[in-house]
């Protein structure tokens, strides 16, 4: 059996600011060994299950952030930002099961810790169709493309409950309880690494009970900007639709090119927003 694991960093037990998340910050790289270390406990968890194989995609940031001389040794690392397939890089390459390892509450979906949907100051919403879609429901519908379910999903308070709203009875690990966006309440790292472990190896003796998370195609995908700026840059790619002055939205029946095409859009809005960080549009 071959597990992938989908690690960010925002839902990890004890990280609470943006800082925390930031290469070059002093407390980065004590963020850097709590993320390694709960990785660790879910890749335990899983062989303590017996998984034969463990594939871990860093899927924070630059995509750069695991330890990887901490890593347990039984398993492959991807890492690197570049990759078609974004945070969950691997996937398409024949997994049993997902787990998504500190992860973090959609933007705009409640008070959950350094909430954010992707990686653009400027993004407002997506929706897949008419459900709002954080990373969860995104790379659960992109596993669920390859025929892989969701198993374990961990993080704050929020990120479980949004967890349990879009896959259901899916196991969800809660390492921390949101007080705000930049504020949390954490159990001890110990703690934290013992549930997951524990949630991990769960997760895989109930396999049988998950299936892949898929949505009726096609599917539209519409992405809300702060910027009417980035809205009409978006909107330059050939039947990318401008559905309202901040609003884009595409609509296809293979799931894999709308991630791409998001991915595209937030190199967009990179652009747009280094060209002039000071628009307020
Ligand atoms: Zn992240």
């Amino acid at each position: 059996m071959r597990v992938h694991i989908s690690i960010d960093m925002e839902g990890v037990g004890g990280v609470a600011i943006g800082a925390d998340t930031t290469a070059g910050t002093p407390q980065y790289a004590q963020c850097q060994q709590l993320m390694t270390a709960e990785c660790n406990a879910a890749i335990e968890g899983c062989f303590d299950a017996g998984v034969s194989e463990v594939l871990v995609n860093d899927a924070h940031g630059t995509h750069s952030n695991l330890l990887q001389e901490l890593l347990d040794p039984r398993v492959s690392v991807v890492r690197g930002r570049s990759k078609p397939l974004g945070m969950l890089q691997g996937i398409d390459t024949g997994c049993d099961a997902a787990m998504f390892v500190g992860y973090h509450a959609r933007a705009g979906g409640g008070d959950g810790v350094l909430s954010h949907t992707m990686r653009s100051r400027d993004l407002a919403d997506v929706f897949l169709d008419t459900l709002p879609a954080g990373e969860l429901r995104l790379n659960a519908v992109l596993a669920g493309t390859f025929g892989t379910p969701v198993v374990l999903v961990t993080g704050d308070d929020v990120l479980c409950a949004e967890a349990r709203e879009v896959l259901g009875d899916v196991e969800a690990v809660e390492v921390k309880k949101a007080i705000d966006k930049y504020a949390a309440l954490s159990v001890h790292p110990s703690v934290a690494r013992q549930r997951i472990r524990e949630g991990a190896a769960r997760a895989v003796r109930r396999l049988g009970d998950f299936s892949p998370y898929e949505l009726e195609p096609p599917v539209m995908l519409r992405v809300r900007w702060s910027s009417t700026s980035t809205a009409a840059l978006c909107a330059n790619i050939p039947g990318v639709t401008r559905v309202a002055p901040r609003e884009v939205a595409y609509t296809s029946s293979d799931f894999p090119t709308l991630y791409r095409l998001l991915r595209v859009f937030l190199s967009l809005a990179a652009s747009a927003v280094a060209a002039d960080p000071y628009t307020y549009d």
